[in-house]
């Protein structure tokens, strides 16, 4: 199935690389692409930060590719503002705006995953799990510990799973990416209570496949390693 254009042709670096500069952001480390994908609804953009591989891409719905490339650009310098946490107002910035509050639909995403395991997981979860309907800010490796094996963080919308899965299984860390994707569904439960496992997180929890053995795994890898 063909769902996206992906676009890393040369004239497209160029054009990227400009509107970063014109931000003062001098990202020449990076390589850009933009993809362009029927996946996505409307005019929702999504900015992806592969720090590992030095990449940043851009993913826009379908819809984009009608839209003139000022606009686009306001787009990508909006969601570069974001990522870097840059306050700069350009020509093309205000022809976004006003371009968006005419379609009613301003959705503006960032995500940053340190690493491809991190980016690879958290997508097959969402995909199996939640119709790839969460969106997250940051996935990345905390330090090697045993006993907090990740933890969700409501203020910064980041993931961090202990960097003891950097050599697990797939399974394994799916299992735990499941599990803090689950606390950002969920919240924090009972306001009162603060509690965080409700029966209703522990009965989704166990809807991953094989959750008994998962469990059993998961404890023989903890372990090992
Ligand atoms: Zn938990």
């Amino acid at each position: 199935m063909r769902d996206m254009i992906n676009i890393e042709k040369e004239e497209f670096q160029e054009k990227l690389k400009s509107a970063a500069k014109e931000l003062g952001l001098s990202l020449n480390k990076y390589q850009f692409s933009l993809i362009y994908s029927r996946r996505m609804k409307g005019y929702n953009t999504k900015i992806v930060l592969h720090r590992f591989h030095k990449r940043i891409e851009f993913r826009f719905g379908y819809k984009w590719k009608e839209v003139g490339w000022e606009i686009q650009k306001g787009a990508v310098q909006a969601l570069l503002c974001r990522l870097f946490k840059k306050n700069k107002k350009t020509m093309s910035i205000s022809l976004l705006d006003s371009f968006l509050s005419n379609v009613h639909s301003s959705y503006l995403v960032q995500e940053d995953f340190e690493d491809d395991i991190l980016r690879e997981s958290f997508e097959r979860v969402n995909g199996k799990f939640f119709n790839s309907s969460q969106g997250i800010s940051r996935v990345r490796f905390g330090k090697p510990s045993k006993t907090t094996l990740g933890r969700y963080d409501f203020d910064s919308d980041e993931i961090v799973i202990s960097s003891i899965f950097k050599k697990a299984p797939c399974e394994l860390l799916d299992y735990v990416m499941y599990h803090e994707l689950l606390h950002k569904k969920h919240g924090y439960g009972s306001s009162l209570k603060r509690q965080y496992h409700t029966p209703s997180f522990k009965q989704e929890e166990q809807k991953f496949p094989d959750y008994k053995g998962v469990e059993k795994r998961l404890q023989a890898f903890i372990s090992h390693n």
